[in-house]
């Protein structure tokens, strides 16, 4: 408004001077009417501090800040960059200005900065950045943008580091080793949570323990070695014939058990029985080079909302197990929680 209005009292002062009506053509007041101008102008120029505030503001912040700094339109192009933004992308001013920012960033819209970002994650190069995005004139919807690149790479590189790290605990916390299956504090874990959902919903659950009969025989007559793969075969037999759901687990020594969720009586008995077979009829000789039988015993045990305890289920199953052995083994024997 100072500016238009210093530019227009020369103007007018000038063109009244030279005006008819001018009633002393003697005196040209177009010099008074450029010294009004300039005190308007001045007035302008101090109140807002054009001439202290804003160089300063810019070299003591903007200008030592180590995050980079950019100024963009409302269309998008840069029209001014700090230090660290130049010396980040760039190796001469005339390198970023007037150009487009997507050419920085690829794969990130435009108008997901002009709405004011808090935190968009962009990669620029081989670096990860954070970006706080701000108007420069809040009211103005076609206002400057100022854009601000916090450089997370590190940051993120660590975090990564650690959450690959928690996940390589959490999976050894419940694999068992030698097979890779599940071990018996996981199974316990899924077993209590489908109680959960017995309890909440009306559904159904079996679970299936096997234990290989005279496994003893096995290590004594071919070596423990002989014993591990043997345990590794079964394992998978029993990942074979078990559904994606079912949950599979090494319980310990040369036992296993598998959980099965939303499973009958007759389903479970029929998945024993494959189970049953598949660990009998496994081509170990292939795979040791020795004629080996290996058999498995199996107790089975349903529970569903009705049953009266449903967390004796493992007892159950070992119950039925107990009479699997003691009836010849190399059999399925089931028993009602
Ligand atoms: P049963 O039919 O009554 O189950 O007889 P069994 O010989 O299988 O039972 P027992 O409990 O007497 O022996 C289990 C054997 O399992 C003893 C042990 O050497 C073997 N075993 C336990 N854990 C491992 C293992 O991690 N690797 C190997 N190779 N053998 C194991
Ligand atoms: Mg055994
Ligand atoms: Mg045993």
């Amino acid at each position: 408004m100072a500016a238009i209005a210093a530019t227009l009292a020369g103007v007018l002062a000038n063109l009244f001077y030279l005006s008819p009506l001018n009633p002393s053509p003697w005196l040209d007041i177009t010099t008074l009417g450029f010294l009004a101008g300039v005190v308007v102008l001045d007035r302008g120029i101090l109140q807002h501090g054009l001439l202290n505030r804003i160089p300063v503001v810019r070299d003591r912040v903007v200008e030592q800040l180590k995050d980079p700094v950019l100024v963009i339109t409302h269309q998008g192009t840069i029209i001014d960059a700090n230090q660290s933004a130049l010396e980040a992308w760039t190796q001469d001013e005339s390198g970023l200005l007037d150009k487009p920012i997507e050419s920085l960033m690829t794969h990130l819209s435009l108008s997901s900065l002009v709405d004011q970002v808090d935190n968009a994650v962009v990669n620029i190069n081989e670096n990860t950045f954070e970006i706080a995005s701000t108007p420069l004139d809040k009211g103005n919807p076609g206002s400057d943008i100022a854009l601000v690149f916090r450089d997370v790479t590190e940051r993120l590189r660590a975090e990564r580091k650690l959450l690959t790290a928690k996940n390589d605990l959490e999976t050894m916390a419940h694999t068992d080793a030698l097979t890779n299956m599940f071990n018996r504090r996981f199974f316990m874990q899924r077993l209590n949570e489908e109680f959960e959902r017995i309890r909440r919903h009306n559904s159904i659950l079996s679970v299936l323990i096997f234990d290989l009969d005279h496994f003893k025989r096995v290590n004594d007559g071919n070596g423990h070695d002989v014993g591990d793969s043997v345990l590794i075969a079964v394992s998978n037999v029993a990942n074979q014939v078990k559904r994606v759901t079912d949950v599979s687990c090494r319980s310990g020594g040369e036992e296993f058990a598998l959980l099965l969720p939303e499973t009958d009586k007759q389903g479970a008995i029929k998945l024993a029985h494959r189970l049953r077979h598949g660990i009998e009829d496994y081509p170990y000789a292939d795979l040791l080079n020795i004629p080996l039988k290996v058999t498995a015993s199996i107790g089975v045990a349903t529970i569903s909302k009705q049953s009266a305890q449903p967390e004796n289920i493992l007892k159950v199953a070992d119950q039925a197990l107990y009479e699997a052995k003691n009836g010849g083994r190399n059999m399925v024997c089931f028993s009602q929680a």
